[in-house]
């Protein structure tokens, strides 16, 4: 198990993975004055662009939904990753060696998983297989493959859209293709596109239609095949097996497709093939993914929860309403047998993720790409918004084995039922769920909750599970508590108005910020909120300190000094515009802006002192008064020099 990456390499990967690089892969940016780029929010919906990106600090903030941070929170929000994640999925973008702390001694380790580069060489060797797939679709000896697809709807630019090829029925065409291309035979075993014989290695998949299967940063990890000849003998779905790439408990097909619009919907829809998902996107469920050959597990769960943003240690929360906070999780099942069998084992396991799990049945037995061509799309989606919560389908599911026209069956009925209301973990669900069973039922609410009070006392739920062991991977990094963000005080104000300018100005061109402001002491800002950010300038050494450091290693120092909740508004300083921008003249600018702040303390102190000499009595206590007067001509000198220095 690795232990944390080195700070060092960290910082290293910040400074060298360059943010507008970065963000454009997902985001069109465009110029918004000097040193800024901005765009359309990944993060929330919204047709003007307040994305703001200011690559010289190594910064993102979004003015419209309030997110923001460096490049590595980017990549963590935009793909879902753990903090460890990203920065591993950047190091290899930018070509960096991490190495990781060892709990128990100092020194720094190789990335433990694999030798350097060999990650880069097998994806290399996934692309120029899925290349060589797609290539062989339109060939000539591809037609059962392109005739499976036409059956099912699909065609050639849906292929193109999903990457979809054909590996040809020789033992070792892809092998030799590969080989052409430099490939070794070890790096070809340890791919899993090559399975290893008496004689040697062979294509591991041979005359079937290849679905390529990306990790959610778009890298191709593996390849899902179908059987398309009857005289093969294997079995209809074969995956790549388990490799250094490829983990079937984490991967997820569709994942580089839906995970936009899943953080965007809040919601994802989890079918049960490759062409299922397919299906689901062409009909406009752009959020659908499926396991590949194995059930939605743990992992799974956290990769989607992730995405869905959803931080808190138990999940969202249901409300009465059948609505749920922090996102819907969606299984789609065709046929009853096969969801009751699906949701009540689910309902067995852990818990803490189902007041968000939501279940649709097509009746028929249909899966999505059946319901596609029998139906079209619009039965798509509407099987996907028919959906019920879990605990409602598995209620129900159990009701349907009782006659509830007759007495016995309704007794009947609410003996089995009130089990598995009285086994809702969640506590404040249940007495939701017991009304609910007795409309259901038809029965008076009182008996249902005497009877589902009794089966709680016959049943003895275990305690609701509130660590995340498996996502402990970066260790406090990741599972920090949520804090709550310090609100950007009121825009209209106009001191807050001045004191943020200022703080931009600070924060973005240090090397302009004339000294006095580092003379500031704790008190010079008047809004709680520009205080905190002050603070954290201060203990990060303050703009002299910012001029050596350079502006990105500058706002990353000051993020560190601030407190948690005020982080964000530090961020949003960092990327936020200036009204004056341009190169010749931001020098300038920034120093006024400074000055302007400083001279308003100066006077702010200047009325204090004023209105102090006046409530003393000269004649009562001409010390007091004296020493009054003379902080008064002080600090109006203060000034004075302050606005010489101005002109000068
Ligand atoms: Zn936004």
């Amino acid at each position: 198990m690795a232990g944390l990456i080195r700070r060092e390499d960290v910082d290293a990967v910040r400074d060298r993975a360059r943010i507008d690089e970065i963000v454009s892969a997902h985001v069109t940016l465009k110029s918004a004055g000097v040193g800024s780029l901005k765009g359309l929010c990944p993060f929330h919906d919204e047709r003007s662009p307040s994305f703001h990106v200011r690559p010289g600090v190594g910064r993102w903030h979004c003015f419209g939904c309030g997110e923001g941070g460096d490049v590595i929170s980017f990549v963590q929000k935009i793909d879902g990753l753990t903090f460890t994640e990203a920065v591993e999925y950047l190091a290899d973008r930018v070509g960096i060696q991490l190495r990781y702390e060892e709990s128990g001694h100092g020194g720094g380790a190789l990335r433990p998983r694999e030798e350097p580069g060999r990650r880069q060489r097998l994806l290399e060797a996934h692309r120029v297989a899925a290349q060589y797939f797609t290539e062989q679709l339109v060939g000539p000896g591809a037609g059962a493959a392109r005739a499976f697809l036409a059956e099912r709807s699909f065609d050639r630019s849906d292929a193109e859209h999903f990457g979809v090829g054909y590996a040809p029925t020789g033992w070792d065409s892809l092998q030799r293709h590969l080989q052409g291309r430099g490939f070794t035979q070890a790096e070809l075993v340890a791919s899993g596109l090559m399975s290893q014989g008496q004689r040697g290695i062979y294509d591991r998949f041979r005359g079937r239609l290849v679905w390529p299967i990306r990790d959610v940063t778009g890298e191709i990890v593996g390849f899902g095949a179908r059987r398309l000849y009857d005289e093969d003998q294997g079995p209809k779905y074969l995956n790549t097996p388990e490799t250094s790439l490829y983990k079937k408990s984490n991967v997820l097909y569709g994942i580089d497709l839906a995970k936009r619009e899943i953080a965007k919907q809040k919601r994802v829809v989890v079918v049960e093939g490759y062409t299922d998902v397919m299906a689901a996107h062409l009909s406009g469920v752009t959020t659908a993914v499926a396991t590949c050959g194995t059930a939605f597990g743990t992992e799974h769960a956290r990769i989607v929860r992730r995405l869905l943003g959803d931080t808190t240690a138990g999940g969202g929360m249901q409300l009465a309403s059948g609505t749920s906070v922090g996102g819907e999780v969606i299984f789609t099942f065709d046929g009853d047998a096969a969801g009751q069998k699906a949701a009540v084992r689910a309902f067995g396991e852990d818990q803490r993720f189902y007041a968000q799990t939501f279940v649709s049945v097509e009746r028929s037995g249909m899966d999505p790409c059946e319901l596609r061509m029998a139906r079209g799309p619009d039965a798509v989606r509407a099987l996907v918004d028919g959906r019920q919560p879990l605990f409602e389908f598995v209620i129900r599911t159990t009701l349907a084995g009782f006659d509830l026209d007759t007495a016995e069956g309704r007794v009947g009925a609410l003996r089995a039922a009130a089990p598995i209301v009285a086994g809702i973990r969640d506590a404040a669900l249940r007495p939701e769920y017991a009304r609910l069973l007795a409309g259901w039922i038809g029965m008076d609410a009182d008996r249902v909750r005497r009877e589902v009070a009794s089966a709680s006392r016959r049943t003895t739920p275990g305690p609701v599970r509130t660590s995340r062991p498996d996502d402990a991977r970066q260790g406090a990094a990741d599972d920090a508590p949520v804090v709550p963000a310090m609100p950007a005080p009121d825009p209209r104000d106009p001191v807050a108005r001045r004191e943020r300018l200022a703080l931009v100005a600070v924060l973005q061109y240090p090397q302009h910020v004339p000294p006095v402001f580092d003379t500031l002491d704790e008190d010079a800002f008047s809004v709680p909120a520009w205080r905190a950010v002050h603070a954290a300038v201060r203990a990060a050494g303050g703009a002299r300190e910012g001029a050596v450091l350079g502006a990105g290693r500058w706002v990353e120092a000051v993020v560190e000094q601030a407190a948690e909740p005020v982080r964000g508004l530090v961020t949003e300083l960092a990327v936020a515009p200036l009204p004056e921008d341009r190169e010749s003249v931001v020098g300038g600018y920034v120093a006024g802006v400074v000055r302007g702040l400083v001279d308003l303390g100066l006077t702010r102190r200047i009325a204090d002192a004023k209105s102090r000499l006046q409530r003393l009595d000269p004649s009562a206590d001409v010390a007091a008064y004296q020493e009054a007067f003379a902080r008064l001509l002080a600090v109006e000198a203060e000034r004075r020099t302050l606005r010489e220095g101005e002109i000068a």
